[in-house]
C-alpha cells in the first residue's frame, strides 16, 4: 500500500535540531497537507543556548527555556508544523524508563508513517546519539502491548536517520544514502533557522551543507536544478514491489 500523505514525526534532542537537519523536508510534507510534528526531548537550555545565557546576565535555566520555547515555536510555525516540548533536560540527556514510556506515548498518539531520528554516533555532542538510541528503543517498545497497557500499539514506521552535527559531520561517520531536494522549501528552512536567535550560526553552516549535498546529488541525477538538499540514511529496510530510483531531470526509458 502506498501512503499518499505520510504522517511525519521528527524527534530532536534539543529545540533547534530539527531546523538544521530536516526543516526543508518537513516543510515539503507540510505543504502537501501531511500531518507533521516535531518532538523536542529538551530545550537545549544547558548545552545549546549559549547566546541566551551570554546576552541575558543573571538569567536562570527556566528563563532560557522560555526563550527557547518561543524561538522553536516560531521556527516550527515558519514550516507550518506542530511542535511539542518534553522538557527532559540536556547536557546530559538522561534516558529513564519513564521518559522512554512518555516517548512511546508521543509516537502512539501521533502515529507516524515516517519517523526522523538522530544518527546514533556523535562523539562531540553525545546528547544526539543518546536520543537517537532512545528513539530506536521507543519505536520498538511502541509495538508491544505490554508497554503502557491500554494505548493502541504502533506498527513499525519507516525510520530515517538525520545527518550528524556540523561542522564535524564526518567525524560521526555519517554516510548519506538518501537525499531530499529542498530547493523549493529552502527559503522556509532559512526563515525557520532565523527564528532560533540563540543559535544564529546555524544559517550559514547549514546553507553551506545544503549546497554541498545538492552538488553531490546533481552528480548522480544530472538534475542541475537541485540547489539545496538534505541528507538522510535509512534505519528500517526498504520494502516494495520495485526498488526506488532517482528522480532524474529527464526520465530514461528502460528495457527489462
Ligand atoms: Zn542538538
Amino acid at each position: 500500500m502506498v501512503i499518499e500523505q505520510p504522517r511525519v514525526l521528527c524527534v530532536g534532542a534539543h529545540a533547534a535540531d530539527f531546523a538544521a537537519r530536516c526543516a526543508g523536508a518537513l516543510a515539503h510534507y507540510a505543504s502537501k497537507g501531511c500531518a507533521v510534528k516535531v518532538a523536542c526531548w529538551s530545550f537545549g537550555e544547558r548545552g545549546e543556548s549559549a547566546d541566551s545565557w551570554l546576552n541575558n546576565p543573571g538569567i536562570d535555566a527556566e528563563g532560557v527555556k522560555t526563550i527557547r520555547r518561543q524561538e522553536a515555536g516560531d521556527a516550527a510555525k515558519a514550516l507550518g508544523v506542530d511542535i511539542e516540548f518534553l522538557n527532559f533536560g540536556d547536557h546530559p540527556c538522561e534516558v529513564t524508563a519513564g521518559r522512554l514510556e512518555k516517548l512511546v506515548s508521543v509516537m502512539r498518539q501521533f502515529r507516524p508513517d515516517l519517523l526522523l531520528i538522530h544518527w546514533t554516533h556523535d562523539p562531540y555532542n553525545t546528547d544526539h546519539a543518546i536520543i537517537g538510541e532512545a528513539c530506536i528503543k521507543a519505536y520498538r517498545m511502541a509495538k508491544g502491548p505490554g508497554v503502557n497497557p491500554g494505548e493502541e500499539q504502533l506498527h513499525f514506521p519507516d525510520v530515517y536517520y538525520m545527518e550528524g552535527s556540523l561542522p564535524l559531520s564526518e567525524h560521526s561517520r555519517f554516510i548519506p544514502t538518501y537525499y531530499v531536494d529542498i530547493t523549493e522549501t529552502f527559503q522556509q528552512k532559512t526563515e525557520c533557522m532565523r527564528q532560533l536567535k540563540s543559535q544564529l550560526f546555524m544559517e550559514v553552516r547549514y546553507r553551506q551543507l545544503a549546497e554541498f549535498r545538492a552538488a553531490q546529488i546533481r552528480s548522480f541525477t544530472g538534475n542541475q536544478g537541485i540547489q539545496y538538499a538534505e541528507a538522510f540514511a535509512r534505519f528500517t529496510p526498504w520494502s516494495g514491489n520495485t526498488l526506488p530510483l532517482f528522480e532524474r531531470q529527464t526520465v530514461r526509458k528502460f528495457s527489462y
